[in-house]
C-alpha cells in the first residue's frame, strides 16, 4: 500500500481513517499516495484554528504577519524541487509548467510580505479620511477595516496545487485570519507537502495554518458564523456550496473563482504580417498548451476579423502542429499530460460536442505522443476549431472544455467583437492585440464590466507584457457572472475579503485617532 498522508488540524497530524483514496501519476498510471479525511473531528480543528491560530495571529502587528509570509517563501524556496518531483509525479506537468504553479506561489508569498511590510506596526486599515456628520464637525465618521475574527476554509481546485494555497493564504494570514485548506484530491500531495514543510519549519503560531486532504463531507458543517470561505473550481461546485445550509444559516462570506470562456481579441488592424497577430498568435498558442490548457484564465474563443479568420485559424494551427506532446520527463516535451484521467475523459466529452458545432482545423496525432501511452496516461491532444460564423455555434460560448483547446470566431465590427467577448457570461480575462491605442481603449472600456481583467498587447509590449493566462499579484484576479464574481489578489486589495469594513461615528479626536493609528488602504 502507498502512503495514506497525514492531515493538519487541532494543532496536530492527524491520519484519516480507512484505506483513503488513490492518487495516481497521470503519465504512467502508477498508484503515488493516498488521502483519507474520514474521521477527523473538524468542528475540533476548526475551533482550534479560530481560537488559537487566530488569536496569536491577531496578536501580531501587519508588518510582523508579513516576516511571517518572508520566512515562509524562504522556507519553500529551499525545498523546491521536491516540488518539482511531487509536480512531475502527480501533474504530469513540464518543468516550465509546473513553475508556473510552484515558482509563481513563491512569487506572490514574497509580494505579499513586501507590501505587508509597509503596514507596518498597524493593526487596522483605514479606508479612506474622515467625513463630517453635523454642521460643526464636532461629530465625524470614519471607515475602518479591522480582522476577520473566523478562520477563511480554502476549497481549491485541481490545477494549481501550490499557487492555489499560497495566494488565498497569503493575503489571508497577512490580515490575521487562520487558513483551512482543502486542497482538491487529484492533486492534495503538493498542497499537502508545502504545509508539511512550513509546518517542520515552526514559522507560524500553532492553528494558523491547516489542511484537508480528502473528501470535502462535513467541512460545510462546520463553518460557523464570521468564517469565511474561499472557493476556487466548477460553477456547478460553487452553486452546491453557496446553497448550504451552514453557509446560508451563518452568512458565510464567499469568494468564488469558477471556470471562464476566456477571450483574445484580434484588433482589426491585426491582419497578417503585422506584429499584432504575431502576438496574438503566439499568446493563443502559449495558453491553449501551458499545463495542457488546464487554466482557468486560459485563451478558450480566438476573435478574429472575419477577412482574417481563417489565415489566424491556419497560423496557429501550424504553430500547434510544432507542439511536442508526452511525458514530461523527456526534455523535448513542450505539453505534458492532463492531471487526471476523469479530466482527460471529459475533455474528450468537451471535443466530441465542439465537433458537433464547430469545423475542426486542428488536432494532435495521438500517435505522435513522446515516451508516453495513450491507453495509460491521461493525455488530450491540442485542438483547434473553428466556425464561419460567431452565432452558429452556441456551445463554443457555453462549455468550457477544461483541455488544450480553443475556437477561432470571426467578428463583424467592433461592436460585433465585444458583444462576443461579453458571451462569455462573466470571464477572468480578455486579451487584446492591436497597435491601435484608441481601440484597445474602447476595448478595455466596453467589456470591462464583462471581466476581471483586460490584457492588452501592443507591439511595444510584445516583449515585455505578462502573459494573457498568467496571474500577476499585482492585478486584480477573479470575474463577474460566470466567473464566479470573485476578487483575489490585487495588491492590498486582496486584504478586504479578510476584513470588515465598519464605519466609527463619534467626536472628531477619537474618529481621527483610530484613522492616524491604522495605515491606508489599499495603497501602502
Ligand atoms: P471542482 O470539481 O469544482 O472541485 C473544486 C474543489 O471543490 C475541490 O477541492 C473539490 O474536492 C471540492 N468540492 C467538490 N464538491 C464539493 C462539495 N460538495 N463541497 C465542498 N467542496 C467540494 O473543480 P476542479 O475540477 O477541481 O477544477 C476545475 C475547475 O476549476 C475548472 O472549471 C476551472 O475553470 C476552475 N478554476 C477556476 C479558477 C479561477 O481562479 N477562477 C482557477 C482554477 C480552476 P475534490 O477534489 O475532493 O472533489
Amino acid at each position: 500500500m502507498t502512503l495514506l498522508l497525514d492531515n493538519h488540524l487541532g494543532g496536530r497530524w492527524q491520519t484519516g481513517s480507512g484505506a483513503g483514496t488513490p492518487l495516481f501519476d497521470p503519465v504512467l498510471g502508477t498508484e503515488l499516495v493516498r488521502i483519507s479525511s474520514a474521521g477527523l473531528d473538524l468542528a475540533e480543528g476548526f475551533d482550534y484554528a479560530r481560537q488559537r491560530g487566530g488569536a496569536a495571529l491577531r496578536a501580531l502587528t501587519y508588518g510582523e504577519r508579513a516576516a511571517l509570509l518572508a520566512r515562509i517563501a524562504e522556507t519553500l524556496q529551499g525545498q523546491r524541487d521536491a516540488y518539482f518531483d511531487i509536480a512531475l509525479q502527480n501533474s504530469g506537468t513540464t518543468r516550465n509548467d509546473s513553475a508556473v504553479d510552484i515558482d509563481g506561489a513563491i512569487f506572490t508569498l514574497g509580494q505579499y510580505a513586501r507590501w505587508g511590510a509597509k503596514l507596518g506596526d498597524a493593526r487596522w486599515l483605514a479606508d479612506g479620511a474622515a467625513a463630517r456628520l453635523g454642521k460643526d464637525g464636532s461629530f465625524q465618521s470614519g471607515h475602518v477595516l479591522t480582522s476577520q475574527r473566523g478562520l477563511v476554509l480554502c476549497i481549491n481546485a485541481f490545477n494549481f496545487p501550490a499557487w492555489g494555497l499560497w495566494e488565498k493564504a497569503a493575503p489571508a494570514l497577512l490580515s490575521g485570519v487562520p487558513v483551512v485548506v482543502k486542497p482538491a484530491s487529484a492533486t492534495a500531495w503538493l498542497t499537502q507537502r508545502m504545509i508539511a514543510d512550513v509546518v517542520a519549519a515552526g514559522v507560524l503560531p500553532d492553528g494558523a495554518l491547516s489542511v484537508v486532504c480528502g473528501s470535502s463531507d462535513g467541512l460545510l458543517d462546520a463553518l460557523q458564523p464570521f468564517d469565511l470561505l474561499s472557493f476556487t473550481g466548477s460553477a456547478d461546485t460553487a452553486r452546491a456550496i453557496r446553497e448550504h445550509a451552514a453557509v446560508l444559516r451563518h452568512g458565510v462570506r464567499m469568494n468564488s473563482e469558477t471556470d471562464s470562456l476566456n477571450s483574445a481579441l484580434l484588433g482589426p488592424d491585426a491582419t497578417p504580417g503585422s506584429d499584432a497577430f504575431a502576438s496574438a498568435v503566439r499568446e493563443v498558442v502559449r495558453e491553449m498548451t501551458i499545463k495542457s490548457g488546464q487554466k482557468c484564465t486560459a485563451i478558450r474563443r480566438v476573435l478574429v476579423p472575419q477577412e482574417q479568420a481563417r489565415e489566424a485559424a491556419d497560423a496557429i494551427a501550424s504553430a500547434l502542429a510544432g507542439v511536442k506532446v508526452g511525458n514530461p520527463r523527456n526534455e523535448s516535451v513542450r505539453m505534458g499530460s492532463l492531471a487526471s484521467r476523469a479530466q482527460a475523459n471529459a475533455v474528450r466529452e468537451g471535443i466530441g460536442a465542439l465537433a458537433g458545432e464547430a469545423k475542426r482545423v486542428y488536432a494532435g496525432d495521438e500517435t505522435a505522443l513522446v515516451d508516453a501511452d495513450a491507453s495509460v496516461g491521461a493525455f488530450a491532444m491540442p485542438h483547434l476549431f473553428a466556425v464561419d460564423e460567431a452565432e452558429a455555434s452556441s456551445l463554443v460560448h457555453d462549455i468550457e472544455v477544461f483541455g488544450p483547446v480553443a475556437t477561432v470566431v470571426p467578428y463583424r465590427d467592433a461592436a460585433h467583437a465585444f458583444a462576443l467577448a461579453r458571451r462569455g457570461a462573466g470571464s477572468l480575462v480578455a486579451s487584446v492585440f492591436t497597435a491601435d491605442e484608441d481601440f484597445a481603449e474602447r476595448a478595455a472600456i466596453e467589456i470591462g464590466h464583462a471581466h476581471g481583467r483586460v490584457h492588452v498587447v501592443t507591439p511595444e509590449v510584445a516583449k515585455t507584457h505578462t502573459g494573457h493566462g498568467n496571474v500577476m499579484p499585482m492585478s486584480l484576479h477573479g470575474g463577474p457572472g460566470r466567473a464566479g464574481g470573485g476578487e483575489e489578489l490585487g495588491g492590498l486589495r486582496a486584504l478586504a475579503f479578510y476584513h470588515q469594513r465598519s464605519a466609527v461615528q463619534g467626536p472628531q479626536s477619537l474618529v481621527e485617532s483610530i484613522l492616524r493609528k491604522a495605515a491606508a488602504f489599499p495603497d501602502a
